[in-house]
Order: C-alpha cells, then structure tokens, then sequence
C-alpha cells in the first residue's frame, strides 16, 4: 500500500517508516503540512501527525478529506482533540494514540482498508449488497446509493464520511431493530476495535446533525440506536 507518512519527528518517521517498508508498504515520508496536501497523487493510505511545524494538523486532516475519500488515521498524544478528529470537523476515519506500537498501528491500517471492499461498500457483513443488484436503499426521504456512496436526503445530496456512512447503511438494512452498540461497533469499526465506545456516540452525534433532525436515530437506552419515524419537512 502507497502510504503518506505526514510526521515532522525525524526520529518516529525514520522508525516508523523502516517498520512498515519491512512490512511491504511504499512508504512517502513528508513532515509539513503543505507537503502533504501537495503529495497526494497515487497515496492509498494517509498516517497525519496533528502536531505539525506549518499547519494545524486537523485543517491538513479536512483539507486531504474535501480531495480525497482516502483513509485517513490520526497520530495523535491530544485526547482532547479526539472528538474533532473523529466529527463533523476533519473526518478522519480512525485515531492512534501516542505512544502506539507499530503493530497496534498496523492492525488499525488494516482495519481501516478492510472496511472498504472493491466496490466501494463495507466489507464486514455486506458481501450479499456486494454481489447483489440492489444499488439503492430508501427509508423515508431519505436514500443511499451503495455502490457510489451517495446519500440523498429529500433529493438533496449529504456529505458524510466513511464512518457515518457505514453506520447509516447498517441502520438502513433493517429500519425498525434496535441494533446494539456491541454489533454497530463491531462492523462498522473493527472487531478487534478497543478503544473508547464514545467514539460512536461521536459519529451519532454527527450524523443526527446532518441529517438534520435528532429523531431520525433513536436512542434504545443502555442497548444501542436504531433509525427513526423520520420527521415531517418543516
Ligand atoms: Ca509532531
């Protein structure tokens, strides 16, 4: 895999950079900002730094997302930052907290490439969408296209990320059931996923927010979400 290595510290870039080239990847190593946004031709895979010398790492992380769909993992000591790495704001599709071994950042680099299969749908449970003819699912005034990606709410298109658009699609398959944290996070992140659980709710958030309404995805307490009656137009 191409990957841009965005990482201002001589010293992690060359020892990360060694250890995923052991690993078979073609590894650009880049440490500003600027250089980043310029090296995108061909990158399969973005490793971002947030503490970079030219620019904030999250406006490089939103830049990158407005010209590419690219998977994008933030390395990152701030936790604080962590909700607006992950929101509305910069869409980066998954966090390493530093310091992180190179095989906790491998698995998430894996994790974040598997989730898309070649037709550009999650891979994790939608082998049947994949190899199936229905293209578009509809619920309400609201409708994704599975193949392209595309999300139309009253015919107006919406732009979400990987993440909320997995998290979407998962909730569409079956509109009325409660589906558990345990099963969204499973699927729509990683089985393997042990981070913070908060991170859904981050991506809930997010989602109702665009969507434009709290009451498309209803709240089962303590047992997970489900989508909503969705609301009349006002
Ligand atoms: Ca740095």
């Amino acid at each position: 895999m191409r990957v841009l290595l965005v990482e201002d510290d001589e010293h992690v870039a060359d020892a990360l950079g060694t250890a995923l080239r052991q690993q078979g990847h073609d590894i650009v190593p880049v440490c500003t900002g600027a250089a980043a946004l310029a090296g995108m031709e061909g990158i399969e895979l973005v490793l971002l730094d947030l503490g970079l010398p030219d620019l904030d790492g999250l406006e490089v992380c939103k830049r990158i997302r407005a010209m590419s769909p690219v998977p994008i993992i933030v390395l990152t000591a701030r936790t604080d930052e962590i909700d607006r790495v992950l929101g509305l704001h910069a869409g980066a599709d998954d966090y390493v907290l530093k310091p992180y071994s190179v095989h906790e950042l491998r698995a998430r680099m894996e994790a974040v490439t598997r989730r898309v299969c070649r037709c550009g749908i999650a891979s994790s449970g939608h082998q049947a969408s994949c190899h199936g003819t229905q293209e578009i699912v509809a619920f309400g005034p609201l409708s994704i296209n599975l193949r392209s990606r595309d999300v139309l709410l009253r015919d107006r298109p919406l732009q979400l990320t990987r993440k909320e658009f997995d998290l979407l699609a998962m909730l569409m398959e079956e509109p009325e059931k409660v589906h558990t944290r345990e099963d969204i996070i499973s699927r729509v992140w990683d089985e393997n996923w042990f981070g913070s659980t908060r991170t859904l709710d981050v991506h809930i958030g997010a989602l109702r927010q665009k969507l434009g309404a709290y009451e498309w995805i209803e709240t089962s307490r303590g047992v997970g979400f489900r989508l909503g009656t969705p609301p009349e137009e006002s």
